[in-house]
């Protein structure tokens, strides 16, 4: 028999799957209130225009040889030009060349970290932070800083050395917060100072459900320095909450010296992104974007609402939330002492409704954090407000009891 722990490579030595996973096989799946990740809801998927776009290419058989053919690495050119026509008319002015087509947003933050990270060296996180980038840097094996909470602690002479930070200025995942203007330059600032880039993840930027839209760093930086090759900022974007993600369609823009090596990684890791799908996208988005944002931004911003008030309701007084302008997330905050851990498995296996616990979003090995183990995440995306409710509900009931059995 092949001894395969024997064979595994050291940046597999902290990857595990969870033991919740392993309970959660012996529940009636069908009966749990999904809270927990934050899938967009399958109602708001643009069904007719794909089926629409999908016919136009297989009804012209030029572009149906296309579609079916290698992409090249970049991306379909076509839709990298779109992109970078988006991006130009909303405050961040690049060109076709900044543009890498990625397999959803997912693939441009592994391979930023493929690109900069060598075992050992400093990468930086917002604490806490989106468990899929953890999980991808962890594969680099870095050593982990946190950016501190307040900007007033960002001095460079204490956060040196790191390769890069990685920041998701809107609506953050997990805790729905967001950025200020005064941060963004702030941290465009200790950029300049240290000499690291900036990994933006722009994942939920065009959810906006209320408040002004704030300018992404990508788009500060480009201000400050006349020109996106200048830029210490690679930007990831994504059609998975805006469009739909089984199509896998993200980008990842920045200066074209780091786009070319960056497709070069793209070349070594799978050839390229669906041209099938890239193409299906881009006949949506070209006319029905705005639509779909407007659709995805009505749906959520009444399931948000709807779950604010039954947190109200349902919690007790001691426990905390935030209070998102967009996004998908709501983080919760359990008094001191009671462990968001437990709460989670408490909600899924005596409740079934699923959460996830705020420590998963915190990176192993940080040498300046401290984990908030009474804290939790909330998704309204996924479900309707009548189950989130129920959901909601019985989650309030079971915080006034850990918290009675804690006092
Ligand atoms: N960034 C953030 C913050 C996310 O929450 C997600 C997925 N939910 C992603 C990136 C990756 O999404 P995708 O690969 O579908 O673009």
């Amino acid at each position: 028999m092949t001894d395969w722990q024997a064979l595994y490579a050291d940046r597999m030595g902290g990857v595990v799957a969870s033991d919740i996973r392993e309970r959660m096989k012996l529940l009636d799946a069908s009966q749990i209130i999904h809270l927990g990740g934050g899938l967009p809801d399958p109602d708001i998927f643009p069904y007719e225009p794909l089926a629409a776009a999908s016919q136009a290419i297989w009804s012209d058989r030029a572009r149906a040889r296309t579609a079916l053919q290698y992409a090249p690495s970049e991306g379909h050119a076509p839709l990298r030009q779109w992109i970078a026509d988006y991006m130009t008319s909303h405050g961040a002015p690049c060109a076709i060349d900044n543009i890498l087509i990625t397999n959803g947003s997912q693939q441009g933050l592994d391979f930023a970290a493929k690109l900069l990270l060598s075992p050992g060296d400093l990468a930086m996180v917002e604490i806490p932070s989106f468990i899929g980038a953890l999980r991808a840097f962890d594969a680099y094996q870095p050593r982990y800083i946190g950016l501190p909470e307040r900007s007033e602690d960002w001095r460079a002479s204490e956060l040196g050395g790191a390769k890069f930070c990685y920041v998701g200025p809107d609506f953050r995942n997990p805790t729905g917060t967001t950025m200020t203007l005064a941060e963004r330059e702030a941290l465009l600032d200790l950029a300049a100072e240290t000499g690291m880039a900036l990994l933006e993840d722009g994942c939920y930027e065009q959810l906006r459900y209320d408040g002004e839209d704030i300018p992404s760093l990508l788009a500060l930086a480009i201000g400050r320095h006349g020109d996106i090759e200048k830029v210490p900022v690679l930007h990831t974007g994504t059609f998975s909450k805006t469009i739909a993600p089984s199509l896998r369609i993200g980008w990842i823009a920045g200066p074209a010296e780091a786009i070319r090596k960056l497709v070069l990684i793209k070349q070594a890791s799978d050839l390229a992104t669906s041209a099938l799908n890239q193409m299906l996208l881009l006949d949506v988005v070209k006319t029905g974007l705005d639509a779909s944002i407007q659709t995805a931004c009505t749906v959520y911003r009444a399931r948000r609402d709807a779950m604010l008030r039954t947190l109200e309701e349902a919690m007790p007084d001691t426990v905390r939330w935030t209070r998102p302008e967009g996004g998908l997330y709501i983080w919760g905050e359990l008094p001191e002492g009671v462990d968001g851990t437990r709460f989670a498995e408490r909600a899924l296996l005596e409740h079934s409704v699923s959460i996830i616990s705020g420590a998963a979003f915190y990176p192993a090995r940080a040498a300046n954090v401290d984990v908030r183990r009474n804290t939790f995440r909330l998704s309204f995306s996924m479900i309707g407000e009548e189950p989130a409710r129920t959901g909601v509900l019985r989650l309030g009931a079971l915080a006034h009891e850990m918290v009675s059995a804690s006092a």
